[in-house]
């Protein structure tokens, strides 16, 4: 059924030009996609709403966009040519090969599954007086289930920051876990792969310098922090923003969009005094839920999951989890990543990557919580969520794409009923009018019904229709993208009309 979901998805994405595979003449790239003319606009708005929201809202956050190549020693000092594995095994019957981590969270989440359907039950058997906490912290076979993920979980966890390769593969066996596609058990040692892709600066072969092209945009701003603290005059506590691309060999690119191998990221790298760095921590987590809700996709697709296995560079770690048609998984991830990346850094470079905070009257490496959200899962989650069929009154059906009108790509089409009369003219002149504040499309072709059914499917939340009646009223019909409702409003109207329900204003306004 979910995979039904995400078909859906990828294919009403080719069909109205908001995402086509990578090279698709060439039979396509693996887990590399372009995005069409719907696509760009829907990825631009939500930036523009990332943007504003960190930028332009936090007086104490400023924006950068740091180059994808980095001097290759950043990436020594990262810790990214040592540590940034992932630990593969592959299937020998099958010849596929998965991260060995997720074939054990999958197993979990099936797991997971089972408690869900445990709770259906239970809530059908009991009716009103269900009290699923209750259930769940009392009810033998869910406690069995929920045992089950904890163990599976923390054995994971600990085998791999032992590094202990061995016992992941062991822990796979003893689960019983067998390849998804072939159902085969015979698998070979878990190995790591590292993420970074390699590529060479200069001219002659033994002149060239190795370079890689950045796993994440973070390291851009930690090299740059200085730089934007001393030129921007910038007081602890304060923020650098940026969204880029970023890069990683994946082993297993599936599900679309939601793992690729160049991707873009839009990060935060909130600098803190010592010893504040919880507190923060604990603020963006908040901060960034609330963005995400003011969105309107619904509170319960949403959840946090705290790290058990924390990264080298952290002290605690969580993501922020939204319901995919394949599930919850990580849309976000927030970090506190201590002084680690400074205080590297300054060893590796030999320059001091000091902050003299003269409230504490002290000099201090910062520490650093991170927030990153990978830009393409966000507009996967909005089209994922916002796709919507619907049987109509009169028995027809409907794809409308209900996302909220500051992310949409058209935020208005202006559709003449007919081609002639004079209709067009003054659509043209509609047209010209709201077009240096708002994306609109002007479009005569095909019937009214059929120009409505293909703004639906792009999420356009406003069809306008010049009619004969406007030659003599000066007023149009203005329809509704959801509830379908028609309006007569005066042509002069239409522009506040717009501020007022399509702007990134309106949106960004909730977050105040
Ligand atoms: P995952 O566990 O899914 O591999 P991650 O924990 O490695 O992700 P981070 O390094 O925390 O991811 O990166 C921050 C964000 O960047 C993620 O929350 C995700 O939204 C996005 N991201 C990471 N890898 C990819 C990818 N291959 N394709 C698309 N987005 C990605």
């Amino acid at each position: 059924m979910s995979e039904d979901v995400l078909k859906k998805v990828i294919s009403h994405a080719k069909e109205y030009g908001f995402i086509f595979q990578s090279s698709e003449i060439y039979d396509g790239l693996s887990a590399t996609y372009d995005y069409g003319q719907n696509g760009i606009a829907l990825k631009n708005n939500i930036k523009e709403y990332w943007w504003k929201s960190m930028v332009q809202l936090h007086e104490n956050i400023v924006g950068i966009d740091a180059a994808i190549f980095m001097h290759p020693t950043t990436w020594k000092a990262s810790g990214h040519v040592d540590a940034f594995n992932d630990p593969l095994i592959d299937n020998k019957d099958s010849k596929k090969r998965y991260r060995a981590d997720v074939l054990v969270e999958d197993y979990c989440a099936k797991i997971e599954t089972k408690i869900d359907k445990e709770v259906e039950k239970a809530a059908k058997r009991f009716g009103d007086s269900f009290d699923k906490e209750m259930f769940l912290k009392t009810n033998p076979r869910v406690l069995e289930y929920q045992k089950e993920i904890e163990t599976a979980l923390s054995r994971l966890a600990k085998s791999l920051t032992d590094n202990d390769l061995e016992d992941v593969k062991k822990l796979i066996e003893e689960l019983g876990i067998a390849d998804p596609i072939s159902g085969s058990r015979n698998w070979t040692d878990v190995r790591q792969f590292n993420l970074m892709f390699g590529t060479k600066l200069g001219s002659t072969a033994d002149t060239a310098t190795d370079l890689y092209l950045r796993p994440e945009t973070a390291q851009g701003i930690f090299v740059n922090f200085l730089n934007v603290q001393r030129t921007g005059r910038m007081k602890i506590p304060f923020g650098i923003a940026q969204i880029g691309k970023a890069f990683r060999n994946e082993i297993v690119a599936r599900q679309f969009i939601f793992r690729m191998r160049e991707f873009e990221q839009m990060e935060l790298q909130f600098f803190v005094a010592p010893n504040t760095e919880m507190e923060f921590y604990e603020k963006w987590k908040q901060t960034r839920l609330q963005w995400h809700l003011n969105l309107g996709m619904g509170e319960e697709n949403y959840r946090f999951h705290d790290h058990e296995k924390l990264a080298h560079y952290a002290n605690a770690a969580a993501d922020i989890e939204f319901n995919f048609p394949f599930g919850f998984k990580e849309l976000e991830g927030i970090h506190s990543r201590t002084d680690f990346d400074l205080k590297q850094h300054q060893e590796f470079s030999g320059k001091k990557l000091q902050y003299f905070d003269s409230e504490r009257n002290e000099s201090y490496i910062p520490y650093v919580v991170e927030t990153s959200i990978g830009l393409d899962r966000m507009f996967l989650a909005l089209l994922s969520k916002g796709l919507k069929e619907e049987q109509l009154p009169d028995g027809t059906e409907r794809t409308v794409l209900k996302i909220t009108p500051a992310l949409a790509p058209v935020k208005a089409a202006i559709l003449p009923l007919i081609k002639k009369d004079g209709l067009p003219e003054i659509a043209e002149k509609i047209f010209d009018d709201l077009k240096l504040d708002f994306l609109v499309e002007y479009d005569e072709k095909d019937s009214i019904g059929k120009r409505y059914r293909r703004h639906d499917a792009i999420g356009t939340p406003f069809c306008i229709t010049i009619d004969h009646d406007t030659l003599a009223d000066d007023s149009v019909t203005i329809r509704e993208r959801d509830s379908m409702e028609q309006k007569r409003v005066k042509i002069t109207e239409i522009h506040s009309i717009m501020s007022k329900e399509v702007s990134m204003t309106s949106l960004l306004k909730n977050l105040l």
